[in-house]
């Protein structure tokens, strides 16, 4: 889908004049990679009829960016679409105003198909909230599936968190039940319900989903989707929606390998109600809050949605869009830039993973899967760095003027006159590399930056 819709944008961007048939050819082009997508026929119709009302040739005023006022339009209405005005249920504070402890238990109950990934959620969360100091446990209600309590209990054991459950006890709705009732009594502020998964959208199942929702009341109920599913993501979620009221949306499996965005974009819009994190792996900390605009920032800029979640973590994403736009507007590539790049890369996670990602860093920096060897060299080079004066990081050719300069750098920061060397010359190679980008960029046309271009 990414590649698609980017193609599409990009197309409007290259052709000579903006007329109406420019514009609705790109409007084709959207529509079909969305519907490939697996997008809802209906949805596609609606983001379509939102465009074209919204963008009005004629009108626009001669000094506005027409290319960017579009651009803008159809990232907007691909965001609304992933996000609903409901919002997702808070816990609640265990103070009142007046300081006093008033005991307000959240209970979460987990539901969605077998073999979404909701055991493994369910304690991902449980880590989640015990990192925000939140005393949180976990209760076995599945008593369908061999094998599910002592799942369960091996997660909740990873997590640190206290658990409930038992290997005889047959009846979902009171195992869902006692556990509940036990962890109130230790005063738990957030209690998390893992229930059987379906195959498929059976009866009975629901029917025992309804029950422990009677017998517990859950605050919340999250519904956990298999990000990799087609089609068949909005029936799924409205199917669930109809028979429990989901208060949120947790999709998993984002870093497999073909995940497209439309399962999202569709279980939204069958709940209406939010996706407050993804899933990007079986271990405990992958976890990511999910964030409307860099979900489609990622959608329109990369073909391969489960790679990317793979590279490259949240936080550093828009960090990375100003610096790109900061260095198209500069005529050199500095030291410092280098510097600033690789405070942020250090910020961002997993170096590898996303130094993988990002252009201007030469092999010999990052040997493959060697990412702890490859931040401490960077942390060295920093340190080096840390011994310049401004006007080396700003001006790198006074290096050529006066080579002694190595020679006081390395003095001052603790390093062989080489290692500092080896450090310039990886500041020559990413100076390089970063420069043919951001040519490539320009031409690429306009000013706006564009994940795209990077690429
Ligand atoms: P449940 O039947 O809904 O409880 O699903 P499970 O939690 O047992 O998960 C089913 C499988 O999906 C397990 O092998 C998990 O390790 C895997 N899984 C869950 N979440 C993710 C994820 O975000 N990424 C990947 N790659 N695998 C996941
Ligand atoms: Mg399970």
């Amino acid at each position: 889908l990414g590649k698609k819709l980017s193609t599409a944008l990009s197309k409007m961007n290259s052709s000579q004049v903006l007329d109406n048939k420019v514009f609705n050819e790109m409007i084709g082009e959207i529509v079909t990679a969305l519907l490939q997508a697996d997008v809802n026929v209906q949805l596609v119709k609606k983001v379509r009829d939102d465009i074209k009302k919204k963008v009005n040739l004629e009108k626009i005023p001669s000094g506005v960016n027409r290319r960017k006022l579009i651009h803008q339009v159809v990232f907007d209405e691909l965001v609304a679409l992933v996000n609903p005005r409901k919002k997702a249920p808070k816990i609640p504070e265990q103070k009142s105003k007046t300081g006093e402890i008033k005991y307000k238990p959240y209970v979460i109950m987990f539901v969605g198909l077998q073999g979404s990934g909701k055991t493994t959620t369910c304690a991902k969360l449980a880590h989640h909230y015990k990192n925000k100091k939140k005393k949180v446990c976990l209760v076995c209600a599945d008593t369908f599936r061999a094998g599910a309590y002592e799942q369960l209990k091996q997660n909740a054991l990873k997590a640190g968190v206290p658990f409930y459950g038992s290997y005889t006890e047959q009846n979902p709705v009171k195992a869902a039940r006692e556990g509940v009732k036990h962890f109130k009594k230790q005063k738990m502020e957030v209690i998390i319900v893992d229930t059987s998964g379906r195959h498929k959208q059976e009866e009975g199942l629901f029917e025992e989903m309804q029950e422990i929702s009677e017998a517990i009341n859950p605050k919340n109920v999250i519904f956990v989707m298999d990000g990799t599913i087609g089609q068949s993501a909005f029936d799924q979620a409205k199917a669930f929606q109809e028979r429990v009221t989901v208060g949120s949306v947790i999709l998993t499996k984002l870093d497999a390998k073909g995940t497209k965005g439309g399962g999202a974009i569709s279980a939204v819009a069958a709940t209406g109600s939010p996706i407050i994190f993804y899933g990007t792996g079986e271990h405990l900390y992958d976890l990511e809050p999910f964030n409307a605009k860099s979900f489609i920032s990622r959608l329109l800029g990369h073909g391969d949605f489960g790679g990317l979640f793979n590279k490259i973590k949240d936080a550093g994403f828009e960090d990375q869009a100003e610096f790109y736009q900061k260095m198209m507007e500069k005529e050199e590539v500095t030291l410092r830039d280098m510097y600033e790049q690789w405070s942020m890369i250090i910020k961002m996670g997993p170096i590898d993973k996303v130094m993988e990602m990002l252009p201007g860093f030469s092999k010999d920096l990052l040997p493959t899967g060697k990412g702890e060897e490859a931040q401490l060299r960077i942390k060295r080079f920093m340190c080096m760095m840390n011994s310049m004066t401004n006007k080396e990081l700003d001006h790198p050719r006074v290096f050529h003027h006066e080579p002694s300069r190595f020679t006081r750098i390395a003095k001052g920061s603790g390093h062989s006159v080489k290692e500092v060397k080896e450090m310039f010359e990886e500041y020559k190679r990413f100076a390089k590399v970063l420069k043919s980008m951001i040519k490539r960029m320009k031409k690429g046309g306009g000013k706006g930056f564009n994940m795209n271009q990077l690429m």
